[in-house]
């Protein structure tokens, strides 16, 4: 589920495949390699570790102008150099990278072994390269689609061959890939990120499609049948510079302090003051659709199933519309009764997530309606849904998400907006509401221009080795992406509760080594969070709480205050300061931030 990248036209293949590798270091792999056709043949190069480390093994001059490049998330076979990608047969003709996973690549390599095949790797890829050689198909493109036949599983894969060093042959089922369609210069990447240094056409392959990819052109056409396929490439308008760290130290807190921008710029033109009400012709749902839906069932995994949560909280209560949140990853292997008067919604960044791009397969087959909250325009999950609302928070390197779950929980506020106006919330509550939206971006900035606070905080929260997250109602999904955040820069446990189930078991654990973090907005519910603190103080227990101003929380030992929104929409500013915590709580630890430990920024395998 890492990278690919290919190179084809007139410049040093391997400069490219390294600059294309680089750019997707951010994704998280173990290690990476490429293969270049040159004059004097095929020449591969792997490495363990990180891209600089492959870059050091490339011998001083590699010349060749047609090759590919792979970082490796392992699945099959350990990290290690024999594993790592381009794979190739036994005569070093064909050489293959891929992303994803093949189910069947057991079978496979026991029936290649029995035909005499050595295999040098642990790999799932590895059988894909020995069954192109072996295909005995008049073509390399035959070879491959034949290949494919035999696969079942996931798979974005790149082919070259020497016998053909004219051409990289590609195919997708499942895992991302796009072509880059450049002047007398071809590039293949599984993500707009490693070429947009190059080009801004893009072209994207839909499963079960295959392409050759020349330096003037490419051609695409049918895994099944061969059947040419017809396609023309979009413009992306990411500008490079979006990718830079600039004068920041982690792109998370690049990523955190943009967020006002980007909102303003994801909500303009989308908010209705004269009807009170959200513009979303994205959705492709007229108000009758609208009024049609009698429940509404939001999938996605990670934050974005937590925001998920927060957007069906807003959508109950503004909307007044049965709602709930369920992780794609499970919904998908439950046979989940699929309701055709349920408005399915599936969240993704990337807009890649294996599990949830199943998920909105497994909802149309089954005759669901599903529209999608989604950042990367153009990707999977994008083209897969009838119609949905694009994020807009440009692009997102760090790991751990910010920007783009601060943006996806304002596009469940603007979607629960629109689906209460045509329902029945009033035009004052709907007034109330695009007011509180459009001052989010100016109260945004009024949090991340308080780092001395939070870095406080910060420090005493690292140096525990677990800690509490608490919030109710509203604010537990606040609770959950504050824990989870935590969790995954800073490597402490941090676990979520609704505060209200604290004293059903877990105040047990309270002691002066758990601190709890405890989200507090001023609403209907402030004493009876207050009076719960109570009882984790009472116990020795440290807190740190997030709350409004003026609100008093006399057992916390720090007090983080958010300016006050409107009650549905004050979960996502209660939000920012855990994103900082866990940014200030990983910077004391020296972690490393932007690439945490075992995670990948786009989870494209299941
Ligand atoms: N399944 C392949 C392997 O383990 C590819 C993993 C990837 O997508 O990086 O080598």
């Amino acid at each position: 589920m890492c990278g690919i990248v290919g190179y084809i036209g007139g410049q040093t293949a391997v400069d490219i495949l390294i600059d294309g590798l680089t750019q997707l270091e951010y994704r998280g792999y173990d290690s990476a390699g490429v293969a270049v056709l040159g004059p004097s043949g095929a020449r591969r190069v792997r490495s363990l570790g990180r891209v600089r480390d492959l870059e050091a093994a490339l011998p001083k001059r590699l010349a060749g102008k047609t090759g590919i490049g792979h970082t490796r998330w392992a699945t099959h076979g350990a990290p290690s150099e024999a594993n790592a990608h381009p794979h190739t047969d036994a005569t070093e003709r064909i050489f293959v990278v891929h992303n994803g996973i093949i189910d069947n690549a057991r079978d496979l390599r026991v029936e290649l072994e029995a035909d005499g095949v050595e295999l040098t790797s642990d790999t799932d890829t590895e059988a894909v390269a020995h069954l192109i050689a072996r295909s005995g198909a008049d073509t390399l493109e035959d070879a491959v689609r034949q290949t494919l036949h035999r696969l079942s599983g996931t798979y974005a894969l790149a082919v070259i061959d020497i016998e053909h060093p004219d051409r990289i042959v590609v195919a997708r089922n499942g895992s991302p890939l796009i072509i880059g369609v450049g002047d007398k210069e071809m590039f293949v990447a599984s993500d707009i990120s490693a070429v947009v240094r190059h080009t801004s056409q893009v072209v994207h392959l839909d499963d079960g499609e295959c392409a050759t990819v020349t330096a003037s052109g490419f051609r695409m056409f049918s895994a099944d049948d061969a059947r040419a396929v017809a396609k023309s490439a979009t413009t992306v308008d990411i500008s490079p510079d979006e990718l830079e760290l600039g004068n920041h130290s982690h792109f998370m807190l690049k990523e955190i302090a943009e967020q006002p921008q980007s909102l303003e710029r994801m909500l303009s033109g989308r908010l209705d003051e004269r009807f009170a009400t959200a513009r979303l012709d994205g959705l492709n749902l007229d108000a009758q659709a609208l009024r049609r839906f009698k429940r509404v069932k939001i999938l996605g995994c990670g934050s974005a199933y937590y925001m998920g949560q927060m957007g069906a909280a807003m959508i109950e209560e503004l909307a007044r519309i049965p709602a709930d949140a369920e992780p794609a990853s499970e919904f998908r292997y439950r046979n989940p009764i699929v309701e055709p008067d349920t408005l399915y919604v599936a969240v993704s960044q990337s807009g890649e997530t294996a599990d949830t791009a199943f998920a909105v397969q497994e909802v149309k087959r089954k005759g669901g309606t599903i529209v999608g909250l989604v950042n990367v325009v153009g990707s999977t999950i994008a083209r897969e849904v009838s119609g949905g609302i694009y994020l807009h928070a440009g692009p997102e390197v760090s790991v751990a998400s910010t920007k783009a779950n601060t943006h996806m929980a304002v596009g469940f506020a603007l979607m629960a907006l629109a689906l209460g106006r045509v329902r029945d919330l009033s035009i004052t509550d709907g007034t109330r509401i695009v007011k509180a939206l459009k001052a989010l971006p100016a109260q945004i900035a009024e949090i991340t221009a308080m780092p001395e606070e939070i870095d406080r905080a910060a420090k005493l929260l690292a140096e525990a080795p677990s800690l509490f997250f608490v919030g109710r109602v509203r604010g537990y999904p606040t609770a959950r992406e504050g824990a989870q955040k935590f969790k995954e820069i800073s490597y402490r446990h941090a676990e979520a509760y609704q505060t209200s189930e604290l004293k059903h078991g877990p105040l047990a654990l309270i002691s002066p080594e758990l601190p709890t973090v405890a989200i507090v907005p001023e609403d209907e519910l402030l004493d009876r969070n207050v009076g719960a603190l109570h009882e984790i103080g009472a116990r020795g227990g440290e807190i740190v709480a997030i709350t409004n101003p003026g609100v008093d929380v006399p057992e916390a030992k720090v007090v983080l205050t958010v300016p006050k929104s409107e009650p549905e929409l004050d979960p996502i500013l209660l939000m920012i300061p855990t994103q900082l915590l866990a940014y200030y709580a990983a910077l004391s630890l020296g972690l490393n931030i932007d690439r945490p430990r075992n995670l990948a920024k786009s989870v494209t395998v299941e």
